[in-house]
This record gives structure tokens, sequence and C-alpha cells, in this order.
């Protein structure tokens, strides 16, 4: 009790290889036949407890859909309100509980991963959510590790972000938990979005409700095995997959709702906000709203620029993880004379992407997540296939007859404002526009003009006054900006990740920003010798 504890120095999470032969490519290959093998019963958990509400949901690999890996329970509006019973009734304890012991569990949760349960939640990933091995490691075992190791690591710094004080008064901050519970809403794209949602503002004190993705379950259900392994006390964090409208009606409504930290699409928090505002008397506090949503990812590429960078950009930017990375490139502005150089290994090497079942290691690309994803991108394929405003120069097959397979994309706009340089697809379809090379400043112009969003985005060029202009015409058009990269792969600690306008309310995921919205300052004052007397000096005569 008795110190001022520091915590272990973060460092990114090493990424595995899995190349062949090694030791980790052995372990997840045997883990992936074990998990493909069994059909796993998800419980809702609530106040630690496991609940069978027998409404199931069948989850299936996005690969081979008529293949069930797990069976989830639902929640209806009971076990909704529950939920909340169990959230609001370990809000005392946990809240009051010293930090270094709440961030404990968290650091023990990264602990586990890097080591004995890393295997699983990487297999589960690959097999729920259609990942090859690399991008599993990435998001559900490197990332995990990182959000609460360098989350850690921020708690600490702001609980000791303490103010002046001057002769005779001693100022403190405390840095409260909200007063009611956080609702956690995640998407299917991330494992490591489904753990950090409810665990770092529990990381600060705070007790959540956490409604997963559908497409998520079975390794956000493993996620939750491991909070509890880690020592997690029951109720701090409540499992409730269900009916994401009935869900959200029943908490929205609850007087001790204190924020929702959510990520997914525009639309939906855009509902969120609406709800918010309707019911904004009824709650006891202004809720904190955060969300990380959309995105319409750009790559521009200056004359000056050399074309083989630009296309492993736009092969590894646009159609790693099938294009269903927020942070994606869909779009990209290139200049008339890099054209035919860039145009003939675009194809070949786009073209030359092996497709198929996660478990064959050989694969760069896998499938769509779903039916309804699978339709809505094929929708934009064949309408790219039939409009004169636009070319598909390679791919464009879709094939749903074993899993949700579309072949990488890639269209060439012959507008800058055709529909797929402006909707958010989310697959693997990346939309070009040639542009006349004396015109980047107009270029530059429909960059940040053409889209709603702004979440990240690239430039290309080598002359230094070009990138300087560019990224200050580019300010506003995204809160991840890259110089000569893709636009994708942020990490933790390194490039604090959100967006603004209709991406988000860019708390930046991973960073001490994102941490202090999820408490409430105290200010503290305390007088060692109080007045005893209320007059000051210039009252006196003179
Ligand atoms: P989604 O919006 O469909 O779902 C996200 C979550 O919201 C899920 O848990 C879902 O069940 C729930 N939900 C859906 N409709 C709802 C409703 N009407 N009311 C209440 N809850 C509802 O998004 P998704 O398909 O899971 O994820 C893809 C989206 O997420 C893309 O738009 C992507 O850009 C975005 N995303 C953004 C970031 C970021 O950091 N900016 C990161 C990952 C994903």
């Amino acid at each position: 009790m008795n110190g001022i504890p520091a915590t272990p120095s973060p460092i990114n999470e090493p990424i595995f290889s899995y190349a062949p032969g090694s030791p980790e490519r052995a372990e997840l290959q045997a883990e992936l036949a074990r998990q493909a093998d069994q059909v796993v019963d998800v419980p809702l958990i609530i106040g630690g407890e496991e609940i069978r509400t027998g409404n199931t949901f069948d989850v299936v690999m996005p690969h081979d859909h008529g293949h069930v890996i797990a069976r989830a329970h639902m929640a209806g509006p009971d076990e909704v309100r529950r939920a909340i019973d169990a959230a609001t009734g370990a809000h005392q304890e946990w809240s009051m509980m010293r930090w270094e012991d709440r961030v404990a569990v968290f650091l023990k949760v990264a602990d586990l991963l890097a080591g004995p349960r890393r295997a699983k939640l990487n297999a589960a990933t690959m097999l729920g959510q259609s990942k090859n091995a690399f991008q599993a490691e990435i998001d559900a075992a490197c990332e995990i590790i990182d959000f609460f190791r360098f989350g850690a690591h921020f708690a600490e710094t702001i609980y000791g972000k303490q103010p002046l004080s001057e002769p005779g008064v001693w100022n403190r901050a405390e840095y409260r938990a909200l007063e009611g519970f956080v609702y956690a809403v995640s998407p299917f794209n991330f494992t490591a979005i489904g753990a950090n949602l409810p665990g770092t503002p529990a990381m600060m004190g705070n007790v959540s409700v956490w409604k997963p993705s559908h497409a998520a379950l079975l390794s956000n259900y493993y996620v939750m095995q491991l909070f509890d392994e880690a020592g997690l006390p029951p109720g701090v964090i409540n499992f409730i997959p269900g009916d994401p409208v009935e869900v959200t009606k029943v908490v929205m409504s609850d007087p001790n709702f204190a924020g929702i930290h959510f990520t997914g699409s525009t639309a939906v928090f855009r509902s969120f906000w609406k709800t918010i505002g309707d019911n904004i008397g009824k709650y006891r506090s202004y809720p904190r709203i955060v969300g990380e949503t959309g995105g319409k990812d750009f790559i521009a590429v200056h004359p000056s620029a050399d074309a083989a960078p630009v296309k492993t950009a736009i092969v590894r930017g646009s159609f790693e993880y099938q294009g269903q990375k927020c942070s994606a490139a869909s779009r990209a502005y290139i200049p008339e004379s890099m054209w035919g150089e860039l145009k003939g290994p675009l194809i070949e090497e786009t073209a030359s992407l092996s497709m198929g079942d996660v478990r064959d290691f050989s694969n760069f690309v896998n499938a769509v997540i779903d039916r309804k994803a699978f339709d809505k991108i094929k929708g934009y394929i064949e309408d790219a296939k039939a409009s004169e405003d636009a070319e598909v120069i390679v791919g464009g097959d879709c094939d749903d007859s074993v899993g949700y397979f579309i072949s990488p994309t890639i269209i060439v706009a012959k507008r800058p404002d055709y529909v797929t340089m402006c909707d958010e697809v989310f697959g693997p379809v990346m939309t070009l526009y040639v542009y006349p090379d004396d015109e980047w400043e107009e270029t530059l112009k429909l960059v940040d003009a053409t889209s709603e969003y702004a979440l990240t985005g690239a430039i290309f060029a080598k002359d230094r006054r070009v990138i300087r202009h560019a990224t200050d015409v580019l300010c506003q058009s995204a809160g991840n900006f890259y110089i000569n990269d893709k636009p994708t792969g942020a990490v933790v600690g390194q490039q604090p990740f959100g967006g603004a306008r209709g991406s988000g309310t860019n708390d930046k995921a991973g960073s001490m920003f994102n941490l202090m919205r999820w408490v409430s300052a105290r200010s503290i004052k305390e007088t060692f010798v109080s007045p005893t007397d209320y007059t000051y000096p210039f009252l006196g005569k003179d």
C-alpha cells in the first residue's frame, strides 16, 4: 500500500513470423485444427455468471460458411437489465480499488496473450473473422498486448498529473471513474478493438456492458475468458451478444448510462448520438460519447514519386484483410505521367494475390465477413462493370458458393466523384482516378472534398516542398497521415489512431487522450491552517 508504483516500461509486442518450420506456425496450425473440429457454446457473461438464453445464433467461418464453429446465446431485454445491474453493482469496489491493482489485471491479460493464450485467440480470429495468420497476429495478439501495456503506462501518467500548491495549501487531482457504466459496442474487424472498448475504461475504474459484434463472437468470447483468467472481478465487464437495436434501446434509457465507447460505421454512431440527445434529461451525468467510425482513405501521388512503392502501398493498403480495415486505402489519385509505368505491374500483382481458406497459409486474402457485406461489395462491382464512368481493370469476381470470396478489384474511375471514389465500400476494392500532371493543386482539393470522412490518407512525393505543401493543404483530411507509406497499420504508442469529420471523435485509440475520456477529475484543495478572521488588509482605514 505504501509506495508509488511505476508500471513496467512498455515496448511494442514483437510480431511472430509464422514462417515455415517456426514453432509458432506448428502451434497455430494444431490450434486451428482443434478449433475447426468443435462447436463452442458461447454464453452471455453477466456478473461473472454464464447465462444461456437458448435463443442462439450460429457463428460460421466466412471462408466456409457451411461450417459452424460456435453457437452464441443472445440477450433479451431482461438480460440487458441484469447486465446493467451487475455493472453498477460492481462499480463501488472496482472504482475505489487501487489503480495499480486494476492495471495489474490488464498487464496479466497482456502476458497471458503474449504466452500461453496467443495461439488460441489468433486461431479464433482467423476462423471466425477470416484473417490470415499475420493479420490475426498483429490484431488479436500484438495490438491487445500493446493496448494494455501502453494503457497501464498512460494510466500512471494521468494519475501523476497533479496541480501546483501554494504555501499552506495542498492541491490534489483525483481522477474518478465515471459515475455509472460505459456501454462498449465493438465491430467485427479487429479482435483488439473488442478488447479495448470495454477494457480501457475498466482500467480507469469504470464498469461496462459490452455488446460485441455478431460477426466476431468466438474471439470476443475468448477475450472475455482472458479477463476472467487474469482476475477481473465479476460484473466489471458484462458480455451480452444480442440484437443491437434492442440492446441499445434498453442501455440508453438507463439513468446510469455514463458513456459510449464505440467503433463501427458512421450511420450507427450518428444514431447513438441522436438517441443520447433525445434522452439527455434522463441521465445523471452528460454521457461521454467516443466513437471511431468509417473512412474513405486515400493515396495521393505526386508526379515526383516513384511508381514501385506506390504499387506496393496500393496492394497492401487496399487488399490486406480484404480491405476491411477502417484505414484501408480505397481511392487513389495517380498522375498521368506515372500511369503507363504503374498500370501493368499493378494489375499483374493484384491478379497474382492468392485467395482462399485461412488454414492454407499461402493465401494472402481470405473471405469478406458475411453475406450482407458480400452482397454490398458485389453490388458496387456490378455497377462499375455496367457504368460508362468506370472500368474494372482487374478482379471483380464474386463467388459465394463455399465462402464469401471477392477477388481483389481495381476500378478506374473516369470522374473523380464516381460513387466508389466517395462511398466506404469496406471490401477489397480500390478505385483510381488518373489526373493530368499539371492539376496537382486541384487534385489536393479533390482529395480533401470528395468524401465525408477524414480517417487516414497517404501522399507519395519526392520533392520536399510538395510534401510540406500537401501536408498543410490536407491538414483536416485525415487523422492519421502518411508520407511515402501505405495508410494502414497504425501501431499503439507510435501512431495514435483516429480521424475527425464523419470518421469519429478522434479520441485516439491506444493513447493517453482516449484514457482521459474515461475519468472525471475531482480537484481537492486542503488548507492546513484555516483562516479565522474574515477581514482582508485592504479594508483597513487610511
Ligand atoms: P457496424 O456499425 O455494422 O457494427 C458495429 C457495432 O455496432 C456492432 O457491434 C453492431 O452489432 C452494432 N450495431 C450495428 N447496427 C446497430 C444499430 N442500429 N444500433 C445499435 N448498434 C448497432 O460496423 P462493422 O461492420 O462491425 O465494422 C465496420 C465499420 O467500422 C466500418 O465503417 C469501419 O470503417 C468502422 N471501423 C472504424 C474504425 C476506426 O477506428 N475508425 C476501426 C474499425 C472499424
